[in-house]
């Protein structure tokens, strides 16, 4: 691997969950950093990421690990980037890039932006790629390939910075787009906050149905539940933190869905079969062109990519 292959000398990640572990993995398998470092809270989950040889420093001294990295990512729990972007501040170096992958921006820019030393690039980014597993054996280096990356920087931010980390990002084999943190929060309200809000609501309904076994709804949820299960599957802390943080456009997408809900609610009532139809054709639709632009596959059994989600 030559050098100049490498966008960073040290690129340090904090949080080695599923996010964080992917963007060591995909980092040191696409030689995108000298060295990798690797800070997580937990002394176990060091421990792990030694095992599993992900990076070539792991630690649990957060302000250490920052120190001389050209560009640190954070990757813990929407709630909890004030507190670890307090710790590290001090020790970051002039010039390097921060940035995050945070689900919510504008509660998150919030949160860090107070404690972010002059002379630092932040680039708030949030790669739209998962799955409903956590912790650094969930992690692969394929995660983000064809999925999007969304920036949200400000206005003003250098360009040169912006540069290198986009080109990072497109090495992991993201497409990036950039938008304001508030529009951000809105389009994902729609297209990943509420869907799994919806999701827990439903596994909950049917878990509480006292008409319906549970090993009944085990045994029949082919019938669509079961999509609903792996939505919600995932991560009870990320969840919690995303919906406390992202909360106006949650709640504003929320009121919409609950008025489309009751639409749908006096169709049947009252037996207008050509409404429920129209919708169904209408949302046919915009499966098939989520289908055609790649970001989903028409497989059956879920159709996930990489066999993992
Ligand atoms: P994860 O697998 O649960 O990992 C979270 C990491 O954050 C763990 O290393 C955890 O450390 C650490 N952490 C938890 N609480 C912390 C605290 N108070 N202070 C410092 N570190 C803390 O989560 P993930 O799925 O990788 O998600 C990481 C971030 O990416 C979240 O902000 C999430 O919203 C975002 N994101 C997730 C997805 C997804 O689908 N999962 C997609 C895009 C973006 P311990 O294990 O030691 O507790």
């Amino acid at each position: 691997m030559s050098d100049a292959s490498f966008l960073f000398d040290r690129l340090c990640v904090i949080g080695i969950g599923l996010i964080g572990s992917s963007i060591l993995r995909a980092a040191r398998g696409y030689g995108l950093a000298r060295t990798l470092v690797a800070a997580d809270l937990s002394q176990k989950v060091i421990g792990r990421v030694e095992e599993l040889g992900i990076a070539d420093v792991a630690t649990t001294d957060f302000g250490a690990a920052v120190t001389d990295a050209d560009c640190v990512i954070l990757c813990v729990p929407s709630g909890a980037f004030g507190v670890v972007t307090e710790i590290i501040a001090p020790h970051l170096k002039q010039g390097a890039i921060i940035s995050d992958t945070g689900s919510v921006k504008g509660a998150v820019v919030a949160q860090m932006s107070p404690f972010l030393p002059v002379g630092v690039h932040f680039i708030p980014a949030h790669p739209v790629a998962g799955t409903e597993h956590s912790g650094p054996d969930a992690g692969f280096a394929e995660l983000f390939e064809n999925r999007w990356c969304i920036f949200t920087p400000a206005e003003g931010i250098d360009a040169e910075a912006l540069a290198r980390y986009r080109a990072f990002w497109e090495r992991l084999g993201s497409r990036v787009e950039c938008m304001t943190p508030e529009h951000h929060d809105l389009v994902l309200a729609v297209t990943s906050h509420v869907p799994h809000l919806i999701a827990y609501n439903i596994v909950g309904t049917a878990d509480d149905l006292e008409a319906v076994t549970q090993s009944e709804v085990i045994k029949f949820s082919a019938g669509g539940f079961r999509d609903f299960t792996r939505i919600a599957a995932s991560d009870p802390t990320m969840w919690r933190d995303v919906f406390l943080n992202n909360k106006k456009a949650v709640l504003e997408v929320l009121g919409r869905f609950s008025e489309d809900l009751a639409y749908l609610q006096r169709a049947i009532r009252w037996g207008e079969g050509d409404k429920l139809f129209d919708l169904f054709t209408r949302t046919r639709a915009v499966r098939r062109s989520i289908i055609d632009q790649g970001q989903e596959t028409a497989a059956p059994d879920f159709g996930r990519p990489h066999g993992k989600q």
